[in-house]
């Protein structure tokens, strides 16, 4: 379905980045995987990915927390791989902390990251899907960018602001056949989330398996973690036929999370 498309995709060596990148190669798009990671499983993903799907795949493990990042990320696979049709602004991090100890750097690094590489990114990509009359993207929010939690400020205020971008690229790209939609996930058993669970364990004396129970119970209705591949699945929907007039939509993966 997406044979000829190439996709960047940031912050996929890991986590629903990973799986996105897989569906995505699975449904024929050529890949620029970026993020950081062990460079000899790097390279044997890459491999890995080239033998199975029969695409190209390249990586680019540029820190996108940087304000050039996106923008260099986006000409080297212009470069590498000719064009650019998708782009899945996925790369992110989590800190929590109650507001008034928050780490000035890391609300610095966690917007850096979750928000403006998005913008700079989208900003780099626009005026190649517009001349190709052709785009997609998609920008991985989070139920955080529907409602808050506590102790999460800086990613929380990132994440309800790349939903804010999200409808102003949507609108500003409406007739060009560009769509921009946001994924809302819920929990996804991640790293990033892993840490969390780690930390509430210690924190509370309980076992890892307890305290993955009570932060699914917390938030998530359906008392099971969403799969990165269901987010990938969404993904390719969003670049085929079935997503042509989705745009500027928050579509929540979560559970049951923000029904509440
Ligand atoms: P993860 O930690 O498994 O993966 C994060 C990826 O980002 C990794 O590839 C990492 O190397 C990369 N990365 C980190 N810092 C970077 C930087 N400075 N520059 C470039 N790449 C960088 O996390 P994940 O859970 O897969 O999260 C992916 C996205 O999904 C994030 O935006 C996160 O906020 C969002 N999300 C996750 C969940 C969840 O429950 N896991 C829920 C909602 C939203």
């Amino acid at each position: 379905m997406l044979e000829g498309k190439v996709a960047v995709i940031t912050g996929s060596t890991s986590g629903i980045g990973l799986n996105i990148a897989i569906k995505l190669a699975e449904a024929g798009a050529s890949i620029m995987l970026n993020g950081f990671g062990d460079p000899v499983e790097i390279t044997q993903l890459c491999t890995s990915l080239e033998q199975t799907y029969k695409v190209q795949v390249k990586y680019f493990g540029i820190d996108l927390a940087q304000a050039t990042g996106p923008q260099t990320l986006l000409t080297y696979t212009q470069q590498t791989l000719g064009r650019i049709d998708i782009l899945v602004n996925n790369a992110g991090i989590q800190y929590v902390a109650p507001i008034e100890s928050f780490p000035a750097d890391k609300w610095e690094t966690i917007l850096a990251l979750n928000l403006s590489a998005a913008f700079y990114g989208i900003q780099a990509a626009l005026p190649l899907m517009k001349e190709q009359k052709w785009g997609r993207i998609i920008n991985i929010a989070s139920a955080h960018g529907l409602v808050a939690s506590a102790f999460k400020s800086a990613y929380v205020a990132a994440k309800h602001g790349l939903l804010g971008l999200t409808k102003t690229v949507a609108l500003e790209t409406a007739s060009e056949n560009i769509t921009c939609n946001a994924i809302c996930p819920g929990w996804v058993l991640t790293p990033l989330v892993e840490r969390q669970i780690q930390e509430r364990a210690q924190q509370q004396g309980i076992t890892y398996e307890q305290a993955s129970r009570d932060l699914l119970s917390e938030k998530q209705p359906s008392q099971r973690f969403v799969s990165p591949e269901e987010i990938g699945d969404l993904a390719v929907f969003l670049c085929g036929p079935g997503g042509n007039s989705m745009t500027g939509a928050a579509l929540s993966v979560d559970g049951g999370w923000t029904a509440q």
